[in-house]
């Protein structure tokens, strides 16, 4: 029976934490995993301590798989945490939000204002008629009006859904329906690469294809009202759409009436705070459900001690509020924590390629968490953009969303943070809520590539085809000192943690079978996972993506590592496609730096350089030579429409996909090579 998951790729360097870092960090002690595994419920109740509870709960866990309730009994409000609980001292004056719009407009919001805007949302939503338990669909730009919006339905216990605002209608139409939204809360528009894309137009469409559950639509201008930009862009009045008296309203008309007092819904600790689609990358988006209690108690640890989190930081987290990131990481987490965070509503190249440098030398950002494909993206264009730049402020660096292969680690390392800066590689999901693999950066030296230890309290395990976990006796060599070979296979999490989803929202048989049904008892995060010689976890893809060659199964992470260490290799995307001999064939789409030419010579250097770095096993049989790689809006690279162009196939579910003509042109080029 061949091994789960082969483990090819061997990445031996390593970066403690400097001896300054360590002086200063939140969390510096070893000791805290064995405290925190010791009594995992212990340790998260000391974390939910630190929120503020109406009353406290009665029970911390009820746990019967699959479905975990956290902090029973126990009443708070999420926007109590994140806005009002900080006044009254010198936080009041403190800014919460430092957003900037991409025609370079700025706004600076202190958490005094924060409370009386989100106060006046939250009765403007009252007004409307949104009640507690109600749902409010999101269909925004990166505005601060965004984040207050969320906020003020967390007041007056409406659950929210965020609805990134590149989706097109008929997703958008799809995800009302699916939450029998009530309310409906648009932009006229919103800024990206220079141009506006006009929400409430798309928003009209949706409506028209039938939302019946829709009561009203609340519209804010950002976009094509006079007076909104700073810098004398035009405003072009398409934007606005088709206004429709009998459900349209507008924001500036119903919010800036409001008073601004508004009190906070007691809710329950496992009320609903949010649904929030997945990104899409492996399938269907799926609608996942997350609670107050446990949901803000782990994103309140996790923000602290994962970015070392101190009260003068800037906080910039460049994710879209529309993936859970953006949920997590710029609103909750935060927030919770009485951060300043730095929102931007534009891409990075507008209107150069140094937007994101030039946003962290002006608001002296010092922790700075983005993703893979914009690291790698970034290395693209090249080091003279960041290198304009003064970057001193930075101090901590994370990434999200897809494995880091090792040469963008390090460039990262190297060229944004000047080996100054601890680099917190951090794996989770839609479904977990919170940040769950990831370094400590006070205590863990990490290596490029590798996620490295669950977060004190989780719990996380490596199960192989026949259900055996095969991390137990591994980790226990491991802590003898014995430095055991690596293992690969499938990652599990054994045991329920706060922020963990309490489901797919009404889907309860999908729910199960998706996360439950494989391994009885534990949670199946669908990717692959291998365990070093350290006891280090690398994440290795999704499993659905694992080729297998000649008996071998080898993952997507490893190859395209190896491919991206060549120095003509921006990013890469391998797939196992059919093969009449070896079972599956690898075949390797790449994107060809500009300072190098692609040619058939290049193509098999790439091929004998695979097989060198990782073995003649994993060599690609096709090397495809690409101007983009598909991927979703949220940036993840999506490796099945690429086995479906491969073999052939109608492609599957399309919705989440950012650029369509990606996809075409890869099929083009796919059938010239074969013909
Ligand atoms: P879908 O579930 O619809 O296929 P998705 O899994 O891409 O979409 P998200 O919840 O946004 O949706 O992404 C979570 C996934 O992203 C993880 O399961 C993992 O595959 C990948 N991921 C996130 N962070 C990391 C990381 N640090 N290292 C490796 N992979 C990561
Ligand atoms: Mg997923």
């Amino acid at each position: 029976m061949p091994e789960t998951i082969q483990v090819l790729l061997d990445e031996t360097r390593s970066f403690p934490p400097s001896a300054e870092f360590v002086e200063q960090a939140n969390l510096s002690d070893p000791g805290i995993y064995d405290h925190a595994n010791g009594d995992p419920v212990a340790f998260w109740e000391g974390w939910a301590g630190a929120l503020d509870w109406v009353e406290r709960w009665h029970t911390a866990l009820e746990w019967n798989p699959p479905n975990a309730k956290w902090f029973l009994g126990g009443k708070l409000n999420a926007c109590h945490n994140c806005v009002d609980r900080h006044l009254g001292g010198p936080r009041s004056a403190k800014r919460a939000i430092v957003w900037e719009g991409e025609p370079g407009d700025t706004r600076e919001i202190t958490y005094h204002e924060l409370r009386d805007e989100v106060c006046r949302v939250a009765n403007s939503l009252k007004e409307l008629g949104v009640g507690k338990g109600d749902r409010v669909c999101l269909y925004m730009p990166m505005v601060p009006e965004l984040a207050i919006t969320m906020l003020a339905c967390a007041r007056i216990g409406a659950p929210h859904s965020v609805v990134f605002g590149g989706f097109s209608a008929e997703s958008l139409w799809e995800r009302i329906n699916d939450l029998q939204a009530k309310l409906l809360v648009t932009a006229d528009g919103g800024w990206r690469r220079g141009h506006i894309v006009p929400l409430k137009h798309i928003a009209d469409q949706a409506l028209a294809m039938g939302c019946p559950s829709i009561e009203k639509v609340l519209v804010m201008n950002r976009a094509g009202v006079p007076g909104t930009l700073t810098n004398g862009v035009p405003t072009p009045d398409y934007a606005t759409g088709v206004w429709n008296e009998q459900i349209d309203v507008r924001w500036s008309d119903l919010v800036p009436r409001q008073p601004k007092e508004c009190p906070c819904e007691p809710m329950d600790s496992e009320d609903l705070l949010f649904v929030l689609y997945t990104s899409g990358s492996t399938g269907k988006p799926k609608g996942i459900v997350h609670t107050t209690g446990g949901y803000l108690t782990q994103v309140l640890a996790t923000t602290k001690w994962v970015f070392d989190l101190k009260e003068q930081d800037v906080f910039w987290c460049t994710a879209d509020i529309g993936w859970v990131t953006g949920h997590s990481y710029v609103v909750y987490g935060p927030m919770a924590n009485a951060s300043t965070v730095v929102m931007y509503e534009g891409t990075p190249d507008t209107p150069d390629k140094d937007r994101f440098w030039r946003v962290i030398e002006r608001h002296k950002v010092s922790v700075l968490y983005t993703a893979p494909t914009a690291i790698r993206t970034f290395m693209k264009w090249g080091a003279e953009y960041p290198d304009r730049c003064d970057l001193s402020s930075l101090r901590l660096l994370g990434t999200v969303g897809e494995p880091i292969n090792p040469e963008a680690w390090i460039w990262y390392h190297e060229t944004i943070g000047k080996r100054q800066c601890p680099v917190v590689d951090t794996w989770w999901q839609t479904e977990t809520g919170a940040i769950l693999i990831t370094p400590m950066p006070g205590i863990v030296a990490t290596k490029p590539g590798s996620a490295t230890r669950p977060f004190p309290g989780i719990g996380a395990a490596i199960m192989d085809d026949g259900g055996h976990d095969v991390s137990a006796d591994h980790i226990g060599r491991v802590r003898a000192g014995l430095r055991p070979a690596p293992v690969g296979g499938f990652l599990v999490l054994t045991r329920p943690w706060p922020a963990m989803t309490r489901g797919i929202y009404g889907d309860p048989q999908r729910f199960f079978d998706t996360y439950w049904a494989r391994f009885p008892g534990r949670y199946f995060t669908g990717d692959g996972a291998k365990l070093d010689e350290d006891g280090y976890f690398w994440l290795l893809g999704r499993v659905d993506d694992v080729m297998l060659v000649a008996g071998h199964n080898i993952s997507t992470m490893e190859v395209e590592s190896a491919l991206v260490d060549h120095p003509a290799v921006a990013e890469a995307a391998v797939i196992g496609r059919a093969h009449e001999i070896k079972g599956q064939a690898i075949a390797a789409f790449v994107i060809i730096r500009s300072s190098h030419v692609a040619s058939e010579a290049l193509t098999e250097e790439l091929k004998s350089h695979v097989a060198a770095k990782i073995g003649p096993i994993a060599r690609p049989d096709d090397v495809i030579v690409a101007a983009e790689l598909p991927k979703t809006r949220s940036g993840k690279i999506m490796r099945r429409l690429l086995r479906d162009v491969a073999e052939g196939r109608a492609l599957g579910d399309t919705t989440t996909l950012a650029d369509p003509a990606v996809v075409a042109a890869l099929k083009d080029k796919y059938e010239d090579k074969e013909s």
